[in-house]
């Protein structure tokens, strides 16, 4: 299989050393007992990544594992969910509580912005007596970025748990689990964590843990069992077989996040995600989002006489360079630039640039006198 270069909102680039890690001889994870400190140790430092002392757990699994789990385990009968909607993984959550027997009540907000604090307190002023509640981060579809930092104290105010899908920020965007009070956060391998696809990471608050194991009836299933985790450190004890492999290459792929500083990437992002923007909007094309734009993804709009999907077919089939499109509202209507882990990166945006610029014009698009890549260098 031919690799074009990746540059989608994950998955995304892979480090030589992660994709080396996996050729490693590997142990048995169930039986040596070296295995155990390896993968908490490989929690722990998610866990600095996150800003938080909660327990993470690396599930097998890709991300709506996660996602998933988090409503398999909180959800019983009848329980009424706040599911705040401003994006299609924010709407998605519903799903998922509906599957379990709950009931969501879904908070709609403008898919352009981020959340307004004054009239989401509003809204609980007026009605509040949910369990827990779901918002996403980072909602890639659009590259939306929530201000959780305010959304969640504001649901703990109310006695409301979080649930934050942080699939797509995590790595790259600030992120304090304790802080913002975040009773689960929601990760996985393959977006800004830069690792290959395949692993779900959970951090749980002691409350929700609590609650969990406070219900009325068990939790329907066992992959998707939170609880089932607690104690597998002390016993000894994995669920079922760790994917040893995969676990070895994401704890590379953390190890190069945290020899560069989580702030450093945090600020690379920043700084790869601003220039990006500002190269866009001189080149005379608009961007998806108004407010609350995140770091990791660029939602761009495309004149209809080009045509989004003409343009990636372009890209990928004359260029070997693969970006994505979107899909629900916004299919047809934007491409999406993946500026994650990696790929937030001088040389390798210079270079997607160069062939956006180029493919954008073969296709009929003329902005004289400015440069897309340019405008990028100028703004770095
Ligand atoms: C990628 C992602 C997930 C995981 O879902 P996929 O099956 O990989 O699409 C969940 N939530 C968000 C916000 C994501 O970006």
């Amino acid at each position: 299989m031919k690799s074009p270069y990746v540059f989608t909102p994950g998955p995304t680039s892979v480090r030589e050393n992660v994709r080396l890690a996996r050729a490693q001889q590997c142990t048995n994870p169930d039986l040596d007992l070296q295995f155990y400190d390896f993968y908490k140790g490989t929690c722990e430092k998610i866990g600095k990544i996150i800003k938080t002392s909660n327990p993470i757990y690396i599930l097998s699994g890709e991300g709506i594992l996660g996602l998933d789990s988090a409503c398999a385990s909180l959800t019983e009968e009848g329980d009424r969910v706040l599911v705040i909607d401003n994006g299609v993984f924010g709407a998605g959550f519903a799903d998922f509580v509906k599957i379990y027997g709950g009931k969501p009540v879904t908070y709609k907000s403008d898919t352009t912005k981020d959340i307004n604090i004054d009239d989401l307190r509003r809204f609980l002023e007026k009605d509040s007596d949910f369990k827990y509640a779901t918002i996403v981060h980072c909602d890639t579809p659009s590259g939306l970025l929530n201000n959780i930092d305010k959304v969640c104290p504001l649901l703990k105010e109310f006695n409301i748990l979080t649930v934050v899908d942080t699939v797509a920020s995590m790595g790259g965007e600030d992120i304090r689990v304790d802080e913002w009070k975040i009773d689960i956060a929601l990760g996985a391998s393959q977006k800004v964590l830069s690792a290959q696809p395949g692993l779900t990471i959970v951090s749980i608050s002691e409350e929700a843990l609590r609650v969990m194991e406070n219900r009325k009836k068990p939790i329907m299933g066992f992959y998707n069992n939170l609880t089932i985790w607690k104690n597998y450190y002390k016993e000894k004890w994995f669920p079922y077989t760790m994917p040893i492999s995969d676990i070895v290459s994401l704890d590379v792929a953390l190890d190069n996040i945290l020899n560069e500083g989580t702030e450093n990437v945090i600020k690379r992002h920043y700084k790869y995600g601003n220039a990006v923007r500002k190269a866009i909007l001189e080149y005379g094309l608009e961007l998806f989002i108004e407010k609350g734009q995140a770091n990791t993804i660029t939602a761009v709009k495309i004149p209809e006489f080009i045509g989004c999907d003409k343009l990636i077919k372009h890209m990928l089939e004359e260029y070997n360079v693969l970006i994505a499109g979107s899909f629900s509202y916004m299919s047809g209507k934007v491409i999406r630039i993946g500026h994650m882990g990696e790929n937030a990166d001088k040389d390798k945006l210079t270079y997607l640039l160069s062939i956006l610029e180029k493919s954008l014009m073969d296709l009929g698009y003329n902005k004289k006198n400015k440069s897309l890549v340019e405008e990028f260098l100028k703004n770095l």
